[in-house]
């Protein structure tokens, strides 16, 4: 069982989380942390790799996989594919999904309600289970149409 999102509002509280886990605190957790803490933007692991590295150049990327994959597992982050994108990560917050502009690559954040009713049909007629977080609509934004 994961603990609710909101239990994570500081940098302390998710490396209290992972430590009650037995994970240990690391400078590059804290490192990693930080970047994500201070922009939600939706960012590749190579994105996020050169914000620890421009921080702390001795960083190893497997390092930032890793410590990905860990905060993925305790629900701190949420990994979300674009189209045939690298995966993306965030901190974790409310359920929300995600408009993808084919043309300038931006993101913009849905609030969950707008899928539901969608998420809804895909289960009664077709018995498939969508996974609104990760769910994402390609397309123009308003701004490149
Ligand atoms: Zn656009
Ligand atoms: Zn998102």
């Amino acid at each position: 069982m994961l603990p609710p999102e909101s239990s994570f509002a500081t940098i302390d509280d998710v490396l209290a989380g992972m430590r009650q886990r037995g994970g240990r605190a690391t400078p590059a957790r804290r490192l990693l942390l930080g970047v994500l803490f201070r922009d939600r933007q939706h960012r590749s692991a190579e994105d996020l790799a050169g914000e620890v590295q421009a921080l702390a150049p001795d960083v190893n990327i497997s390092t930032i996989y890793r410590n990905l994959e860990e905060f993925v597992r305790l629900g701190v982050v949420d990994r979300v594919y674009f189209g045939g994108g690298p995966a993306t990560y965030h901190l974790s917050s409310g359920r929300h999904g995600h408009l993808v502009c084919d043309s300038c690559g931006g993101v913009t954040e849905v609030p969950d309600e707008v899928f539901v009713e969608l998420a809804d049909a895909l289960a009664v007629r077709y018995g498939f289970i969508a996974d609104r977080h990760q769910f994402a609509v390609a397309g123009l934004c308003a701004d490149c149409r």
